[in-house]
């Protein structure tokens, strides 16, 4: 795969060309005909000035999924940085030299945040020291995601402006360079934070990470995320850019990140829905179901089987309820075993795994994860979790990290449950 990357004062434009070899890989079959995205900001940036470290870790979130064999990087990066890539084995990254020198910030650092006006990166941006940049990834329009709606992240930047919190817009359309459209790997919605280091003086990375993701709870097996591959692959490079990772609330769970984002200023600002016009939602997307479920759950309100069969008109939260194993199926069964339920909302309650454990740590916090913050923000961070929610138990903790559901999975109640709740989303 070749690499191109364009600097101009206000645009960084990066194009790769896939061989003929990669477009016919399995590797292939994910990638957009066109695989050119540019990062852009129309305040007083100058891209000129992005570290060479930074410009090579953008090029690798973009290609990771795609890329195979040689990967030439036109870039003079520093030893360290390229020591951290020989991780990498499906395809070897060169650079022009390791002359570079590594990047560290200056003394009056601060970490940038990949900020998306969700309930996730704002639970981050509070527990976060107060210096903390959140940077806004605007997506642009276009013809094929007409169902984005700009008005939520306007009101979310109005927010922060009133509060005196400084921000940024990026714009960048790297989630086109995948098909269907989406981000190429799950940190690339970190490259505006990247593009924007030198600039601020970043010393950190900051992500929105939820413990569902990182640990996989809720998933059918859970993981450390610590001893995972995916963690480390990606904090060494991010730490060999001088940039650590700081997931501020990967300890939390969904809940928790509702939960700490009603109890703070920011209250009231946070949105995970992009589709409606603000302040409404659009009501017919997964996520508009999932939150609004945590919102009756946390103010113990009543979720009508009214409001539940008028959910199941949307095609979205029928076929994510239709899966194997239903996507944060723990925090639907949290909020569900929180309220009061009809017949219908029963059948969807007894078909979740999570109807047969004890959903209590999901109001917690998970210590051990204050690893994935970088050393001199762990006692803010952890101060600040204290202020919002209690630790979780120890013998919680083991439970949940050891999670294994594949067995059940495969009982015949379940099966039955299964198909009891197949039916009435056919009916
Ligand atoms: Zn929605």
């Amino acid at each position: 795969m070749d690499v191109r990357i364009d600097l101009e004062q206000s645009r960084i434009v990066v194009s790769l060309s896939a061989s003929k070899k990669e477009r016919e890989s399995i590797y292939g079959e994910k990638m957009a005909d066109l695989l050119e995205f540019s990062i852009a900001s129309n305040g007083p940036i100058d891209f000129r000035m992005v570290h060479q470290d930074h410009l090579a870790l953008i090029v690798l979130l973009a290609a990771h999924p795609f890329a195979t064999g040689k990967l030439p990087i036109p870039l003079h990066v520093s030893k360290q940085f390229e020591e951290a890539t020989r991780i990498f084995s499906r395809y070897r990254p060169e650079f022009l030299s390791t002359s570079g020198k590594p990047y560290t910030s200056t003394s009056d650092g601060k970490p940038g945040l990949a900020f998306s006006g969700g309930m996730d990166s704002t639970a981050a941006l509070a527990l976060m020291p107060n210096k903390t940049v959140p940077v806004f990834l605007d997506r642009p329009h276009r013809a094929n995601t007409t169902l984005y709606n700009k008005s939520a992240a306007k009101a979310t930047l109005a927010f922060l402006e009133a509060k005196g919190v400084p921000n940024i817009a990026i714009s960048t359309d790297v989630e086109f360079i995948r098909n269907p459209v989406g981000f190429p790997t799950d940190l690339a919605t970190g490259i505006p934070v990247l593009a924007l280091a030198s600039h601020f003086q970043f010393d950190s990375v900051g992500f929105g990470t939820v413990m569902e993701s990182a640990y996989r709870i809720g998933h059918e097996r859970s993981r450390d995320y610590i001893e995972s591959p995916h963690y480390k692959v990606w904090a060494p490079l991010f730490s060999a850019a001088g940039l650590p990772l700081f997931l501020p609330v990967a300890g939390v769970s969904e809940v928790g990140t509702s939960t700490i984002v009603h109890r703070s200023p920011y209250r009231g600002m946070a949105r995970s829905c992009i589709r409606g016009d603000w302040p409404q939602t659009c009501d017919n997307c997964w996520k508009c179901f999932r939150k609004q479920l945590i919102e009756h759950g946390i103010n113990q309100t009543d979720f009508s089987e009214h409001q539940f069969l008028k959910s199941l008109q949307s095609k979205e939260v029928v076929s994510k309820l239709s899966a194997e194993f239903i996507s944060h199926e723990n925090v639907l069964g949290w909020a569900l075993n929180k309220i009061k339920r009809g017949p219908t909302l029963d059948v969807l309650f007894n078909r979740l795994v999570a109807s047969t454990y004890s959903l209590k740590h999901l109001d917690a916090f998970y210590p051990p994860a204050i690893n994935l913050v970088p050393p001199k923000y762990r006692l803010h961070v952890l101060e600040q979790l204290r202020t919002y929610l209690p630790e979780m138990k120890e013998a919680d903790q083991w439970r949940m990290i050891e999670q294994d559901f594949t067995e059940h999975l495969n009982t015949p109640q379940h099966r039955k449950n299964v198909h009891t709740l197949m039916t009435l989303l056919k009916s």
